[in-house]
């Protein structure tokens, strides 16, 4: 069985990740859904937030794409994130060169800790590429309208926190 592991803090979730997770389905029989509790970065949303929003668009994907979606918070390294959840796969999104440094560092070291889970980097459909939660925040705080970026729900939610 392969199984996937999709970390990311999901502060909140984006249509960028949404997208990311339907191609990520082509590729594993069981995502699951690593939702890092990240206090250094400070979420908007607490950890028990962003994991209902993650739940909530899992299960349409998952009757979606016919893969097993799995939502794990966790607060430990990746590379034993993975272990516990017995993935051999770790994916990540990549969107611009900003992001490619960061990742490439990520890998390298990742692969001295435990070289028998491999990384692999799905791109996002041209339209969702340009995505990210901390811009999404940063629009949705100044008042402005998301709901290109986001589904409705968490387009709800922001509203609500920022009202
Ligand atoms: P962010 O970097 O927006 O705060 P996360 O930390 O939750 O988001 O990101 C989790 C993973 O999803 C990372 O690999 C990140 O590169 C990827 N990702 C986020 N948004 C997009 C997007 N619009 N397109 C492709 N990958 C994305």
């Amino acid at each position: 069985m392969r199984i996937g592991l999709y970390p990311g803090t999901f502060d909140p979730i984006t249509l960028g990740h949404i997208d990311i997770i339907r191609r990520a389905c082509l590729l594993v029989d069981r995502l699951v859904i690593g939702v890092a509790i990240n206090r250094d970065k400070g979420p908007l949303f607490s950890l028990e937030e962003r994991v209902a929003m993650v739940e909530a668009e899992a299960d349409r994907l998952a009757r979606e794409t016919g893969t097993e979606i799995v939502v794990h918070p966790f607060d430990n390294l990746l590379i034993d994130c993975a272990r516990d959840v017995n993935a051999q796969v770790i994916v990540r999104g990549l969107r611009a060169i900003a992001d490619f440094e960061y990742e490439y560092q990520m890998v390298g070291m990742n692969r001295v800790l435990d070289a028998s889970v491999e990384t692999v980097f799905l791109m996002a459909d041209a339209h969702y590429q340009a995505i990210a939660s901390k811009l999404v925040k940063e629009i949705a705080r100044l008042g402005g309208d998301v709901r290109n970026f986001v589904t409705a729900p968490v387009n709800e939610a922001l509203l609500e926190r920022y009202s």
